[in-house]
């Protein structure tokens, strides 16, 4: 398309031949004389091969630019994006379903509108019912292919949510606060801390043993018997323990975890 603006050369404004690029057009004048483009805005002169060479490059450029694919936009984007991506899609299904009925109605509004008209002329009548079945069935075909495309990304999408759900979930449990976990070693220590550290009250020594009354049961007479040897403990009442550790845990009622922590000082 161009057209003839009048002037000293006979201009002719043109839309740049080679190239589809709408910012392109009505830039270019092309003068008949000198069979070259003048380019109004840069103010350069280009033969009809520049031109093509420069819309090639500007293609090259325009091929080089990135374009992500669903997925990888999803990658990109992440979790923030999951929203804004189930609203588009939500928004595609309910096109194509409104698209899937509007392309039947169209079939049926040309059967009545062309087809039946045509219906004592068999030549005219056969072909164009082959159009418009052929027109129709390419058009079922791509809101088919599509309404596939949108349901499956629609389902990646709410699992991807799901999942990320799911880790929010397990990242809202209680923070721990002390990391350091006891050892093997650890425990040998807490075995080791000798029972009358942590005994409330007096224990009266006997050679290698030491005497008490048994702060587990009521206990009139001494019962309760630490040997300083093995630094174990027993209670002739009958109270269950053996060492240092299941000590604590019964004097403190706590668990192991924490007795061995505390007689290790972590
Ligand atoms: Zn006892």
């Amino acid at each position: 398309m161009g057209y003839i603006v009048q002037g000293r050369n006979n201009l002719l404004l043109v839309d740049n031949p080679a190239s589809d690029t709408p910012m392109q057009n009505k830039q270019l004048f092309y003068f008949k004389e000198e069979d070259k483009y003048f380019h109004a805005h840069t103010g350069e002169w280009f033969t009809e091969l520049e031109l093509e060479a420069l819309d090639n490059m500007e293609k090259a450029w325009r091929n080089s630019l990135p374009a992500p694919t669903f997925f990888e936009l999803l990658d990109m984007f992440g979790p923030e994006c999951y929203g804004a991506v189930k609203r588009r899609l939500s928004s595609e299904k309910k096109y194509f379903k409104q698209a899937f009925i509007d392309e039947h109605a169209r079939r049926d509004r040309y059967y009545k509108e062309i087809i039946t008209p045509i219906v004592g002329d068999p030549e005219q009548y056969i072909a164009t019912e082959e159009m418009l079945e052929h027109g129709h069935k390419e058009a079922i075909a791509f809101i088919q292919k599509e309404t596939k495309r949108v349901r499956f990304q629609l389902y990646f999408v709410r699992d991807l949510q799901k999942k990320e759900a799911a880790r929010k979930k397990g990242l809202a449990l209680p923070v721990e606060t002390k990391s350091d976990r006891i050892t093997e070693a650890d425990v040998m220590v807490a075995k080791q801390v000798p029972i009358e550290t942590v005994f409330p009250g007096k224990l009266r020594k006997m050679g290698s043993r030491a005497m008490a009354q048994c702060p587990f049961h009521s206990d009139r007479s001494p019962s309760f018997v630490v040997y300083l040897n093995t630094n174990t403990w027993h209670c002739f009442a009958g109270c269950e323990g053996r060492d240092t550790i299941d000590f604590v845990s019964k004097i403190q009622n706590v668990s192991f975890l924490e007795a061995v922590k505390q007689l290790c000082h972590k």
